[in-house]
């Protein structure tokens, strides 16, 4: 009884003010949102109200001191009009890690799977149909005591929104590699989804932005030679036939669903791929002599993201979008491919929405 999802509707839908030709990345918002309490120790008050703000006190124990967290994963609706969602017990998993590394409750699995149903239920047609389209779902979790003092919060709420997207970057990304900053280090937080993690590093993204590069890419911590990941991607190179990506071993990277879907694709295609430090020299050496054919960010916001352009110092690394030879455009059309159940999903990697069932009142 006590873990039982009260619903409100809402009144109306707004879907007919969206125009899903044209969606703004994480600008709009579907009807419903999950939302619940942890107080006195426990997950508590389940409910799933109308999308909209709430009030804040002042003191609100994550706006002073980031214990935040959140995730992100998208619901597909297949060629047969199913509505499913990739990994999405990955995702939990994970929020759970980035909560435990946070010194945060962690959030009950089952619990979890109810709000996506129920949410899917009450708001699948938020997804877009077009075939490049989806709907982006953001679980968020943070401390909620009123209390100005550092120590772990005795309160949370976690929500759980949804927004139309259209495709991500339509552009390939130009990165750039700068040894005066560093995103994360052994023994810090760079292997949670922490929100603090992503405003430590605006200030280097923008200083690269006025350069003409979209994104950092990060190197590591202590020498500046080993590759890390950027924004919310991992990235993989390609050096002759070879796949290579930075390893997870450091402690220092996002672990990425997308990441792991991808050398599983690669594995199943017979493709040789390398987990292991990947250094900044290698990657110039290879481009030197003619072997670096392909570079690419793996997320669930972008997918697939290729690099068009990799800066260093006076350096720079520019890739022939067009080649052949690139990995990065038949991973793109797999994974597209089994996201819309156009091909066979081998690894169960599609949990499916039953949108038909009355949405359940209890249990
Ligand atoms: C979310 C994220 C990724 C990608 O993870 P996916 O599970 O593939 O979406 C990579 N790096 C960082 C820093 C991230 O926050």
């Amino acid at each position: 009884m006590e873990s039982q999802i009260t619903i409100e509707k809402a009144k109306y839908s707004r879907i007919k003010e969206v125009d899903f030709t044209n969606i703004p990345f994480g600008r709009i918002f579907s009807d419903h949102m999950f939302m619940a309490d942890y107080y006195d120790g426990a997950w508590r008050d389940f409910r799933i109200v109308p999308f909209g703000k709430f009030p804040f006190h002042p003191a609100t124990s994550a706006l002073h001191y980031g214990q935040s967290i959140f995730e992100g994963l998208k619901a597909y609706k297949s060629i047969h009009g199913e509505v499913q969602l990739f990994r999405p017990q990955k995702n939990i998993e994970r929020l759970n890690k980035s909560a435990r590394r946070m010194a945060m409750p962690e959030f009950p699995e089952d619990i979890f799977f109810r709000a996506l149903n129920e949410l899917m239920r009450l708001d699948h047609a938020w997804i877009p149909s077009n075939d490049e389209g989806s709907l982006y779902i953001r679980p968020l979790m943070f401390a909620t005591d009123e209390y100005v003092g550092i120590k772990p919060s005795d309160n949370y709420r976690l929500i759980i929104f949804t927004c139309p997207v259209g495709p991500y970057y339509d552009k390939p990304v130009k990165v750039w590699m700068d040894d005066r900053f560093v995103r994360a280090f052994p023994g810090g937080v760079g292997t949670a989804k922490a929100a603090g993690n992503y405003g430590a590093t605006l200030y280097a993204v923008k200083l690269a932005r006025a350069r003409g590069y979209d994104q950092l890419l990060w190197l590591d911590g202590i020498e500046h030679r080993y590759l890390q990941e950027i924004g919310t991607m991992n990235v993989f190179f390609q050096i002759d036939e070879c796949l290579v990506t930075p390893t997870l071993e450091e402690g220092t990277i996002l672990e990425g669903i997308t990441r792991d879907s991808v050398i599983t694709l690669l594995r199943e295609e017979g493709v040789e791929v390398q987990e292991r430090r990947v250094t900044v020299d290698e990657i110039f050496e290879a481009y030197d002599k003619g072997l670096l054919k392909d570079a690419f960010g793996t997320g669930t916001a972008a997918t697939i993201s290729q690099i068009a352009e990799i800066g260093y110092k006076d350096k720079k690394i520019i890739l022939n979008q067009l080649a052949a030879d690139r990995y990065s455009s038949m991973l793109k059309e797999k994974l597209e491919d089994i996201k819309r159940s156009k091909i066979p999903d081998r690894y169960n990697w599609m949990y499916r929405i039953e949108t038909s069932v009355a949405a359940s009142k209890s249990k």
